[in-house]
């Protein structure tokens, strides 16, 4: 083993380069950042899930899904409108219109909504969203994170499909260096030599995250393995490793979904998860802010 390598990534590790994200840097600015939305907040007790389809589909697929995963205890609604997809031949999303049917529904269930946007372009239809999610695919659009640095709003920041931590952090910084303190990070999968997954869930990045930075780190455990049964042992190894907290995809009919079918649970495996969920959060202490939902 090549011993000169990993005393360098450790020395990165303590000392990282952070000259280039140093709003982001825990160096200067100790305390965990919480984020409020709503009447949750985001970072130090908290811990938030995030679920919902990957794809808002129609109004009343919104609509039925939100109100599964809320009495189920979710605690904010995610839902794609415009969507990023590998071949310009799939399903697009509904655009502002879906992002109708996603407030519509947040609003009926009194669930925060999180949902993606693609391009500066489209901004105006973001006015009343919650937090606005920057995909994997944009982590580097750096005209997108400006105007969103300008925005104001939370934003939901995903790890590029091939990126490293350091450049996470520093897409991160071209948002906070506008003004907008309000970034959430977010672990997603990598891409590596395993195939057996859709992508590699890296849970060391979370630590490493929590232990340089002061943001919140969310981890996606659906587009992290692509596998449903692997989304629960990977949220419990998510809140153990200091994640706060995770974005699950569901679907009220995964079989029928429009997009990512295969890696979405349907609302009775999202209960099972969010019991896992539950206890592992007791055991870290973490507050899970849920409200009026059928569970205890
Ligand atoms: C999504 O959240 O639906 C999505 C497209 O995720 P990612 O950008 O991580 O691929
Ligand atoms: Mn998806």
């Amino acid at each position: 083993m090549d011993e000169g390598k990993h005393k360098i990534s450790r020395e990165k590790i303590e000392n990282p380069l952070e000259e280039s994200y140093r709003k982001a840097s825990r160096r200067f600015h100790k305390e965990d950042t919480v984020i409020p939305i709503g009447e949750q907040s985001f970072g130090g007790q908290w811990f938030q899930v995030i679920a919902g389809p990957c794809s808002v589909e129609s109004q009343e697929q919104i609509l039925r899904t939100a109100k599964r995963v809320k009495a189920a205890g979710a605690t904010m609604l995610r839902g794609g409108a415009f969507k990023p997809r590998t071949s310009p031949y799939s399903f697009q999303g509904l655009g502002k219109e879906g992002i109708r049917f996603l407030l519509e529904a947040g609003k009926e269930t009194g669930l925060p909504v999180v949902t993606e946007i693609t391009s500066v372009a489209s901004l105006e239809f973001f006015k009343q969203v919650d937090v606005i999610q920057v995909g994997a695919r944009n982590m580097q659009s750096y005209e997108l994170l400006k105007a969103l640095g300008q925005f104001g709003k939370p934003v939901l920041l995903k790890r590029g499909l091939s990126c490293t931590i350091e450049e996470l952090l520093m897409s991160a910084e071209y948002i906070l260096a506008e003004g907008n303190p309000q970034v959430i990070l977010c672990e997603r999968g990598i891409r590596t030599v395993e195939n057996l997954t859709r992508n590699t869930l890296d849970l060391s990045a979370v630590a490493v995250l929590k232990h340089i930075s002061h943001l919140p780190v969310v981890v996606d455990p659906s587009h992290g393995t692509g596998v449903t049964w692997l989304v629960e042992p990977m949220s419990k190894a998510a809140i153990a490793a200091g994640a706060d907290g995770l974005m699950i995809e569901t679907h009220d009919d995964p079989k029928q979904a429009l997009s990512d079918g295969e890696q979405s649970l349907d609302p009775d495996e999202f209960i099972s998860v969010m019991n896992a969920v539950r206890r592992q959060a007791a055991f870290e202490q973490r507050t899970i802010s849920t409200t009026d939902c059928n569970c205890s």
